[in-house]
């Protein structure tokens, strides 16, 4: 949307205030500046020329989390997601670690490098901080993600995997286990190696133009394929390709892909008597409306419980580069999570974001305990069933979100 148009959808707000009380930051801070409604105001303002960004203005819009809790919850349809980019892109570019991530995302060699690095640092077993540990603990020891997985059985379709411009080289193990769930079905799964960045930090950092010239690499990329879908693995990825991307083929979160896809009871899954909690980011839930497709996948692996990570389901404060720009105010998000987390005594904890992983693993951590973040994908390709049948009536999964407890007969026949 060019300024025009963004001063005109932003006139659809109302200033009802309704979106604050799903804010984050106003409900961290209660001040209107910090709210979606002030914002919303401020980017109008900059967008008319009316205000300077101001040291204090650029802070306001800078703390914002891109959560998009506010956008969900308004009745008048404001876009805020839009109008905040544009807003960004009138602001100096972010400076410091938030730059540097920038860069670094932007040149896969040198991430690919930084990976390979990290993995043999941990196989020395030199010290590492609570990030680190994190970060190396979605690298396989058996290597790469291939370029091309068969399909299994009867074919269905081919499908495309996008990998991220840092989880693609960190994430391997989620990738191999979106590989392996995919070809099992029955999909022939193609990684094209000159995929890119999605462009979200770019797009977010005020920097539109870099964000379409990634998206035009990656169109080519995936192009020329015949392909039913372009998976991707990491929702805060997801969400810039869905709404920017103009894919060859849909982009579609590989959990809400799985639950639709026709050979779905191909996959049987063994038991797991053992209480999970899922996390659910603010890009599945806010923007993709994908929970329930990850909940009701992991309710077909009899016997498990699971817990939705409390206490209120807000944002837990990685948000792409805000959590190197506010450290604190991540720390602060995050707290609260952990330990609901660790209250729930559950064994794992399950994220489709990998920058939400990373950042609730290494609060963990920090809090001294123990407790294995991967994503859905993983848990279920260990829990796949290699057997032809097996049957498991009567097995019966729950998901507790806050006090209500939600039922489901995962029967596998
Ligand atoms: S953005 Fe939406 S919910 Fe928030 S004040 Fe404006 S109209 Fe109300
Ligand atoms: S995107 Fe999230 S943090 Fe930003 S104003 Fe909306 S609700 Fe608040």
């Amino acid at each position: 949307m060019n300024s025009h148009a963004l001063i005109e959808a932003a006139d659809r707000c109302v200033l009802c205030g309704l979106c604050s009380s799903h804010c984050p930051t106003y409900k961290l801070f209660r001040e209107e500046g910090e709210s979606p409604r002030g914002r919303v105001m401020m980017s109008v303002a900059l967008l008319r020329g009316e205000m300077e960004p101001s040291k204090r203005l650029v802070a306001h819009l800078d703390h914002c989390l891109l959560c998009r809790a506010c956008e969900k919850s308004c009745p008048s349809g404001v876009p805020y997601g839009e109008i905040l980019d544009g807003a960004h892109a009138m602001l100096p570019s972010p400076a410091g670690a938030a730059y540097w991530l920038e860069q670094i995302a932007l040149r896969p060699r040198l991430v690919a490098l930084l990976a390979d690095g990290a993995a043999l640092w941990r196989r020395l077993r030199l010290p590492l901080t609570a990030l680190g540990r994190a970060a190396t603990s979605r690298l396989p020891k058996a290597g790469r993600v291939s370029s091309h997985y068969p399909a299994v059985g009867k074919k269905l379709g081919k499908v495309g995997l996008f990998l991220g411009c840092v989880a693609g080289p960190f994430d391997r193990q989620t990738h191999r286990d979106a590989a392996t769930l995919l070809s099992r079905l029955g999909y022939e799964v193609t990684v094209p190696q000159g995929q890119q960045c999605c462009g979200a930090l770019p797009q977010h950092h005020g920097n539109p133009e870099r964000a379409k010239q990634l998206n035009r690499m990656n169109q080519e990329a995936f192009g020329g394929q015949q392909l039913d879908a372009i998976i991707f693995t990491s929702s805060g990825c997801g969400v810039q390709l869905v709404e920017k991307g103009d894919l060859p083929a849909p982009a579609m979160e590989i959990c809400q892909f799985l639950l639709q896809s026709p050979g779905l009871d191909r996959l049987l899954f063994s038991p797991l008597p053992q209480q999970i909690t899922l996390h659910h980011p603010c890009s599945l839930g806010n923007v993709l409306r994908g929970n329930r497709a990850v909940e009701a996948l992991l309710e077909r692996i009899p016997k498990i419980k699971i817990t939705l990570l409390g206490p209120d389901g807000g944002c837990c404060g990685a948000a792409g580069s805000h959590r190197l720009r506010e450290p604190e105010t991540a720390d602060l998000l995050r707290q609260p999570k952990v330990e609901s987390l660790l209250a729930a005594e559950s064994t794992m904890l399950l994220s489709t974001n990998y920058g939400c992983a990373l950042h609730l693993a290494e609060g963990i951590e920090k809090m001294g305990a123990t407790v294995e973040v991967v994503h859905p994908v993983t848990l279920l390709v260990r829990q796949l069933d290699s057997r032809p049948s097996i049957r498991c009536r009567g097995s019966i999964a729950s998901v507790v979100r806050g006090n209500d407890e939600v039922t489901g007969n995962n029967e596998a026949t």
